[in-house]
């Protein structure tokens, strides 16, 4: 059937590996990390993976339609399954949200938790063999078919491997460009958009009686004066709380432990900072201001090689408020599924085609985050347009009328979710509810279940 070679052994180089298998005769995963064999130790897993991480349903179905059983073993381990809108307190610039009944969810969890059972499942696949320790320095072939990759040992030994089909998992620091121009393929037109959020993260143990807090989310208003910041709280396995806090030059948290506590007490609300300063620290604060927005418009190439397919974060990199990378790659690995379904691996097209059913679900995705991020001053290297304003404009009206109608809140969870295409945002239903959103008051207080408040314990700490 072929051979293929899949570079980056993350989440979506694994979920890759998954997909190919079927098709292929083998697929080789080429990562430079060493790749934990079993549970791995703070720092070990990924850079990114001390921040808050939350799994979308539309993603989550996308794994456990690669992978059977992956939900079960996530919940096994300890994994939370969070209704969506239900299960999440909110405060957003339209007020908290109401409880409105489920229709979606996301995993809450750890990214150890998560990507080790994906790990486990994949590399259990006979056809699937990891190669860790190992980078990628280029691809070999020609412009017109890629046919494998040149790849490095840490000990400097260096190799080909001869492949029918090269996926690039690689991240946000994919090469793909510089290595398509050493092949004659130039002129990719790029996008950025720097979010500017410097995220600080820091996990804690729950208090025994406080087990079971909910997911809590307090945001700032967009495109006020000022800076943005935002405080989430996620409860992961074992009893623990996953703190991210998040904010934009003068107003971004420091990795100063002594400095998290006030910080997640002086966001619009105090509950994220009353809750954590009532619980056990387990880490250090861990820093990243790897949030921006970037975009490689491969689909659009004029000249695209067979046997290259570009996904996950290699194509595309979101603003991590909205909690979408993760999911997007799932999504991604399915459609390079549906595509070798239609396709053989070695098939004139077939990259081309994985590329553009690809670049589809990244759109989906991009033009959700990007809309608001790309109205601030400077954040873009290309002026917002007059789409991207009125975008902007009508998510965050949309945004408001989901703190009160709960038609408004369904639709716009099962886009962010993403479960449905942002189209659905444009149903004359959806319409209508953005203008009389800003018009319904919202509640004013956080719209706590018993037990929930029983776990916030606001006895000590008034209603402001
Ligand atoms: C602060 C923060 C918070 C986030 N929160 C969320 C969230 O809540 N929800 C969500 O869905 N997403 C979130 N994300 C995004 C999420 O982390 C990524 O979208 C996801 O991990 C994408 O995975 P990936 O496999 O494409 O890339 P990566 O995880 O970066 O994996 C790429 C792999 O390729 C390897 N590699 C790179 N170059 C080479 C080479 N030349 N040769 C061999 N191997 C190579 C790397 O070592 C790495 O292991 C967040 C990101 C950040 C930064």
């Amino acid at each position: 059937m072929g051979r293929a070679v899949v570079i980056g052994g993350g989440l979506a180089g694994m979920l890759a590996a998954a997909a190919l298998a079927p098709f292929a005769d083998d697929v080789t995963i080429v990562e430079q990390r060493d790749v934990p064999a079993t549970h791995p130790t703070p720092g070990e897993n990924l850079p990114q993976d001390r921040h808050v991480h939350v799994l979308m349903s539309g993603g989550a179905k996308a794994i456990e339609a690669l992978l059977p059983g992956a939900l079960e073993h996530w919940a096994e381990a300890g994994a939370a399954k969070i209704p969506l809108p239900s299960g999440v307190v909110s405060y957003t610039p339209g007020g908290w949200h109401r409880q409105w009944p489920a229709a979606h969810y996301l995993i809450a969890c750890s990214r150890d938790l998560l990507d080790q059972h994906v790990r486990d499942i994949v590399l259990a696949d006979p056809r699937i063999r990891l190669l860790d320790k190992t980078g990628v320095r280029a691809l070999t072939g020609s412009a017109q078919r890629v046919t494998g990759v040149r790849v490095a040992s840490r000990e400097g030994l260096e190799w080909c491997i001869d492949a029918d089909l090269v996926i690039d998992a690689s991240g946000r620091d994919s090469n793909t460009v510089n290595w398509l121009a050493a092949l004659g393929i130039t002129g990719i037109r790029e996008r950025h958009i720097a979010s500017t959020l410097v995220y600080a993260s820091r996990t804690y143990q729950a208090p025994a009686r406080n087990n079971g807090a909910p997911l809590v989310q307090i945001a700032t208003a967009p495109h006020t004066p000022g800076p943005r910041q935002t405080g989430t709280l996620i409860p992961i396995e074992r009893g623990r709380w996953q703190v991210s806090l998040a904010g934009t030059g003068s107003g971004a948290p420091s990795e100063a432990k002594d400095a998290f506590v006030p910080f997640a007490l002086q966001l619009p609300h105090p509950m994220i900072g009353q809750l954590i300063a009532r619980a056990a620290p387990l880490t250090d604060v861990q820093v990243s201001d790897a949030t921006g927005s970037s975009r490689r418009y491969f689909e659009d190439a004029r000249h695209w090689p067979e046997g290259l397919v570009v996904l996950g974060d290699a194509t595309a990199t979101y603003n991590p408020l909205y909690g979408q990378g993760m999911s997007v790659a799932a999504l991604h690995a399915r459609a390079l599924f549906h595509t070798l379904a239609r396709m053989q691996l070695h098939a004139p097209g077939t990259a081309r085609t994985a590329q553009k059913a690809i670049a589809r679900l990244t759109e989906a995705a991009w033009s959700l985050s990007t809309s608001q991020d790309a109205l601030y001053p400077h954040a873009a290297n290309a002026a917002p347009s007059l789409a991207d304003r009125a975008k902007g404009r009508y998510l965050n009206r949309l945004s408001q009328a989901a703190a009160t109608s709960a038609q408004a809140a369904a639709t716009l969870t099962q886009v962010t979710a993403l479960e449905a295409s942002p189209a659905r945002l444009l149903k004359p239903s959806m319409l209508l509810a953005a203008g009389l959103g800003r018009w319904r008051r919202p509640l004013a207080y956080p719209p706590l279940t018993d037990a929930q408040r029983a776990v916030v314990n606001f006895a000590d700490h008034p209603e402001p």
